[in-house]
């Protein structure tokens, strides 16, 4: 629609499109290169349960030799346009299940949850590919949750069910990531297999005691809260950043909570460090509100 806009607006834009491109070509070629190379890392984010930790979200981190650290939100959807992300999400599948099978075996079990793209969850071998992981890895499938957006559905709403019901009958555990952010309807939401609903970040913002300008207001927070409860889902908020929005969110019975006030995504050796420290300090002194 560029082009109809006016030759003003043209001139304004044109060469911020142009940026545009030059920074997917560089990210797409570093990429092709980084697959080969040993450039990503998973780095693993807590996510809390009152202030237990229930369970991690696995969050690729790519350091390239040329461009330095790429964030997720600038490659990953570069890898999707280029079908690199097939790839790529299989290497993050596979390190997240091995590490998620060695803290298993090692007696200290944690269930990790990985980021699926729309492409790969089309694929048709996606879930026997999940079904063997776990038996190669002799994994418990308790221990892997799988993150799905509203993406899934715009495509193919009865396939979509369908490989999620699969997935759920394996014992996977499926959430539903971004919950609002997206276009998907409500009712096509509501026919969704699923287990957990992680409520956007950006839902947060306005409630973090600085005087924000979001316009959601408690009282959309607390609606999400009953809709999920309602569909029988655990209600995840992301991105909490503040003690204001800790507070609130506790105040209308969110349980499971995830954000830069807990702890940042980290390596795993950090985060095993963060446990032996966490796990004994504060766990007993907070008790976990139990809903069931
Ligand atoms: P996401 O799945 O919604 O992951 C949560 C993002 O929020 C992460 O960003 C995390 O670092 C960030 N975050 C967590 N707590 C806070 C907070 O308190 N404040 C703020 N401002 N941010 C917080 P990250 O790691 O940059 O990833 C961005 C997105 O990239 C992810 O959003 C996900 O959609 C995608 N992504 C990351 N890793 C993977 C992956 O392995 N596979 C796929 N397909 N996508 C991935
Ligand atoms: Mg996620
Ligand atoms: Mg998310
Ligand atoms: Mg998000």
């Amino acid at each position: 629609h560029a082009k109809r806009s006016g030759r003003r607006q043209v001139q304004v834009f044109t060469p911020a499109l142009d940026d545009q491109r030059r920074d997917r070509f560089a990210v797409e070629a570093a990429l092709r290169r980084a697959l080969t190379g040993h450039e990503f890392t998973l780095h693993y984010q807590p996510q809390l349960r009152g202030a237990r930790l229930e369970s991690v979200e696995a969050l690729l981190r790519w350091t390239s030799p040329t461009l330095g650290p790429v964030t997720p939100g600038r490659f990953i959807p570069v890898a999707e346009q280029c079908g690199l992300i097939l790839p790529l999400g299989r290497w993050v599948r596979e390190r997240a299940c091995e590490q998620a099978a060695a803290w298993h075996h090692q007696g200290r079990p944690l269930r990790v949850a990985v980021n699926v793209s729309p492409l790969e969850f089309a694929q048709p071998d996606f879930v026997p590919h999940v079904h063997h992981l776990l038996e190669r890895l002799d994994l418990p499938a308790h221990l892997l949750e799988l993150e799905v957006t509203e993406g899934v559905l715009v495509q193919d709403l009865t396939g979509t069910a369908t490989k999620l019901r699969a997935l759920r009958a394996l014992g996977v555990r499926i959430s539903v990531d971004d919950f609002g952010v997206q276009h998907a309807s409500l009712s096509a939401l509501m026919a969704l297999p699923a287990d957990v609903l992680k409520l956007d970040r950006s839902f947060l913002s306005g409630h973090d005691g600085l005087g924000g300008v979001h316009a959601a207001g408690p009282q959309v927070l607390r609606a999400v809260h009953t809709l999920g409860r309602e569909l029988n889902l655990d209600v995840l908020a992301e991105g909490v950043e503040t003690p204001e929005q800790h507070a609130l969110l506790r105040d209308l019975g969110f349980e499971y909570m995830q954000g830069f006030l807990f702890a940042p995504a980290m390596p795993a050796d950090e985060l095993d460090a963060w446990r032996a420290v966490r796990g004994s300090v504060s766990e007993p002194a907070q008790p976990t509100l139990l809903l069931e």
